[in-house]
C-alpha cells in the first residue's frame, strides 16, 4: 500500500485499466527561448527543452503507433495517454495543434491527451478548438494540459526567468477547469532561494486548485544554461540530498489526498549534466524518499486541514 496516491493507481480508478503514457516529441520551441518573452529560457532549461530525448521529425500517429505495441507488451497496458511532453506543445498554429489533436485520436486506446504546456501559452480559443475537435473525433477522450509552474514563489519565478507569474498560472488552471479539462502541474522542490515553507506552499496552493496530479522534479544542472554557468563558478547553492527528501516529505503531507502524484523527483541524462540527483540513480532516491515515509509513518495529506475557513473551528 503506497503512502501517497500514486499516478499509476489514479489511471487504474479513472479508466479502470492499466494505463500508460505515450510520449510525443515534435520540433517545437517555447516564447521564452525564441525571442517573444526572452531568448535566454528558464534558467535550468537545456538546449532541448524540457526532455532530453531527441524530438523526432515523424508524425504524431506514427510516433504514437510506433511506441504503442512496445509499452502494451511491457508494461501489460490496455489503454493509453498521448503525452506531447517536451517544450511548449501549445505553442503553435492553432491549425497545427488542431492537426496533432486529431491524429493522436486516431490511434485506438488512446483514452486522454495530455499536453506539457507553460500557463501563458493556453487561452480560451485554443481550448475550445481543441475541444471541438475531440468531440467531433471521440468524445470520450479527456483532454489535460500539464503545466510547468516550478515554484509558488514568484519571486524564483523571476530570478530562474520563467517569463510568467504565479497569477497566469492560476489563471491557466482556472480556465482550464472551466472547460473540464484536467490539469497535472510541475513543480522542481530544490530552485536555489526557494525554502521548506515553499515546499509546503506548493503544496496548499495546488491543493486549493484542485488540480488533478503533479509531478515533482529534483533540480538538474545542464552545461549549457544558466545555471550550469554559476555552479561551474561554484556560485550555486544547491541543497543536500537530505533537505529534499525533507521538502518532498512536507509536500506530501500538506497535499491534498486526492491529488495524484506522478514522480517523486525526475530523470535526467549524465551526458552534458553537471548535476543530476545528488550522483544517485532515480530509484536509489525514490526509495530513499519511500523508507522515511514508512519510518516516519506519514501518509499524503497528513496535515491537509488549512482549507475551508480553518481559524473558525474556534467558534465551533
Ligand atoms: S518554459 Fe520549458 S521549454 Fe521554455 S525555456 Fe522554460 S523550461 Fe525551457
Amino acid at each position: 500500500m503506497s503512502r501517497y496516491y500514486t499516478y499509476n493507481q489514479h489511471l487504474q480508478d479513472k479508466y479502470g485499466a492499466k494505463t500508460y503514457k505515450l510520449p510525443v516529441n515534435l520540433l517545437l520551441t517555447c516564447p521564452n527561448r525564441d525571442g517573444v518573452l526572452s531568448t535566454g529560457g528558464c534558467a535550468y532549461c537545456g538546449s532541448k527543452g524540457a526532455s532530453f530525448e531527441e524530438a523526432s521529425v515523424t508524425s504524431v500517429k506514427e510516433q504514437l503507433l510506433e511506441i504503442k505495441e512496445p509499452i502494451a507488451n511491457k508494461y501489460k497496458a490496455e489503454k493509453f495517454i498521448a503525452y506531447f511532453q517536451n517544450f511548449t506543445n501549445t505553442y503553435l498554429p492553432l491549425e497545427e495543434l488542431k492537426d496533432n489533436v486529431a491524429q493522436a485520436l486516431e490511434v485506438e486506446g488512446i483514452v486522454e491527451l495530455a499536453f506539457a504546456t507553460r500557463p501563458d501559452c493556453i487561452n480560451k480559443e485554443y481550448l475550445e478548438a481543441m475541444l471541438a475537435v475531440i468531440e467531433q473525433q471521440a468524445p470520450e477522450t479527456n483532454l489535460t494540459l500539464e503545466l510547468g509552474l516550478q515554484t509558488a514563489n514568484y519571486h524564483i519565478l523571476k530570478s530562474i526567468n520563467r517569463g510568467h507569474t504565479l497569477a497566469e498560472f492560476i489563471d491557466a488552471v482556472l480556465t482550464a477547469r472551466e472547460y473540464g479539462v484536467g490539469v497535472g502541474v510541475h513543480l522542481i522542490l530544490n530552485l536555489p532561494g526557494d525554502s521548506r515553507e515553499d515546499a509546503i506552499e506548493n503544496a496548499k496552493l495546488l491543493s486549493a486548485l484542485q488540480v488533478d496530479n503533479v509531478k515533482l522534479h529534483a533540480l538538474y544542472i545542464r552545461e549549457d544554461t544558466r545555471f550550469g554557468e554559476l555552479y561551474q563558478q561554484g556560485k550555486l547553492d544547491l541543497i543536500s540530498l537530505e533537505e529534499y527528501i525533507e521538502r518532498v516529505i512536507l509536500f506530501l503531507e500538506h497535499l491534498d489526498p486526492q491529488i495524484a502524484v506522478q514522480r517523486l523527483l525526475g530523470k535526467a541524462p549524465r551526458e552534458g549534466s553537471l548535476f543530476v540527483n545528488w550522483g544517485y540513480d532515480y530509484w536509489t532516491v525514490h526509495n530513499r524518499i519511500l523508507d522515511e515515509l514508512e519510518k516516519r509513518n506519514i501518509e499524503q495529506g497528513q496535515k491537509f486541514d488549512y482549507l475551508q475557513g480553518k481559524a473558525l473551528t474556534k467558534f465551533s
